[in-house]
């Protein structure tokens, strides 16, 4: 075991606050990482605050990890101390089934163990996240950070890129393709950026007329806002794919008219009941809405290649640790330019109040 220090939550209404723990030892084919940077998803919110209910407590968030391999057990091939590497929402899964097989690692037929919030497949005791010292992973859920890519700028493509990489690529986003992404945030913004650099012509749907210029600084080369019903009529008809990354359940109707005939809408945001569908919305235009969740592993290292190759990164703005409760303030206000990432430095300063006795 080792000492760890993080920043957790007892309650669903409680703040975020430092939170001293053990991190296992290493078992056959772990590798310990020393954090760096991670990310901030609305998912760590939405647990944190039990929205989702099925929150357990301590909830200590964080999947957008990047850091470097502090020590391996000795059967780790792939990664040696030193190594920049990253984690995001998986740490375990049965490797076996037909879904791990294949790549889906988060399709797991017996269920994915998520980086925080999940239960440990071998000990069932509850996962601990990013927003802390250090982490202890098996080899098979650890990502090659690829040369030359900032640290920091890669932390929320364990996440927020994945959840777009995934859908845009399904559904063969390139040249050609109309794509539309609702909800500029997080995942908003790798949606824009990667379906912009996959070749697509690309629409911001957003509800804050006040993002328009970032949302074509990120490479959208039309802005549409939501709440204007005249411009929602007159884009009718003009998508082929739209990717919904608002984090809330929201009526469907609105956006679905904007498919263009066998148009596919993707919700990746909402993950909760939505209101209903009128049928007539899906067989008129033979629509489809479909979902999507993060990626598998073979397919992460691919995005963070590609992300690498093409200079595709998020724009993000570090935050120390003890800022990030006010930072969930701001994503429920969707003030997120477009990605808070905590710089784990920040933790230092709690080790240090820790050594002296303060709270
Ligand atoms: P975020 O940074 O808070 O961004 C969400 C954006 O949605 C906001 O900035 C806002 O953009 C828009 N929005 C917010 N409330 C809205 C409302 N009531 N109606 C319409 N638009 C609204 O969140 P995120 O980190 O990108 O995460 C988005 C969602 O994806 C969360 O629910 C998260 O849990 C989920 N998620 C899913 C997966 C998956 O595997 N499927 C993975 C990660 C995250 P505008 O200001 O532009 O309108
Ligand atoms: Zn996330």
């Amino acid at each position: 075991m080792t000492q760890a220090i993080g920043y957790a939550t007892h309650s669903a209404d409680a703040p975020l606050a430092p939170f001293h723990f053990e991190r296992r030892a290493l078992r056959e084919g772990d590798v310990a990482i020393d954090i760096l940077y991670c990310g901030v998803c609305h998912s760590d919110m939405h647990t944190a605050r039990n929205e989702w209910h099925n929150s357990r407590y301590p909830v200590l968030p964080g999947h957008e990890i990047v850091g470097r391999v502090a020590a391996v057990d000795p059967a780790v091939m792939r990664f040696k101390v030193g190594d920049m590497v990253a984690v995001g929402c998986m740490v375990d899964s049965c490797l076996e089934c037909r879904e791990c097989r294949a790549g889906y690692e988060q399709h797991c037929l017996e269920g994915a163990t998520l980086t925080y919030n999940s239960k440990d497949r071998q000990t069932g005791e509850v996962t601990l996240g990013g927003y802390s010292d250090h982490i202890v992973v098996r080899e098979e859920f650890v990502l090659r950070v690829p040369e030359g890519l900032d640290p920091m700028r890669a932390a929320p493509l364990l996440c927020a890129g994945i959840t777009t990489w995934s859908p845009l690529t399904r559904y063969n986003i390139g040249p050609g393709s109309r794509v539309a992404v609702a909800g500029l945030g997080g995942l908003g913004h790798m949606g824009v950026k990667f379906a912009a650099a996959l070749g697509a012509h690309v629409t911001m749907i957003t509800t804050s007329p006040e993002k328009g210029a970032d949302a074509r600084r990120l490479g959208a080369h039309e802005v549409l806002i939501s709440t204007d019903r005249e411009a929602m009529k007159t884009a009718r008809s003009s998508f082929d794919f739209i990717l919904d990354t608002i984090p809330v359940a929201h009526d469907l109707h609105p956006y679905l008219q904007l498919l263009k005939r066998e148009g596919n809408l993707v919700i990746v945001g909402a993950i909760e009941p939505l209101p209903p569908i009128h049928g007539g919305m899906l067989i008129g235009g033979d629509r489809s809405v479909a979902g999507s969740a993060i990626g598998g592993i073979p397919l992460t290292q691919q995005m963070l290649d590609f992300c690498a190759a093409h200079d595709v990164l998020p724009d993000c703005e570090e935050i120390p640790i003890q800022q990030i409760n006010e930072a969930y303030e701001r994503m429920l206000k969707s003030d997120v330019k477009y990605r808070f990432v905590i710089n784990m430095g920040s933790l230092k300063q709690e080790s240090a109040a820790a050594w002296r006795g303060l709270p």
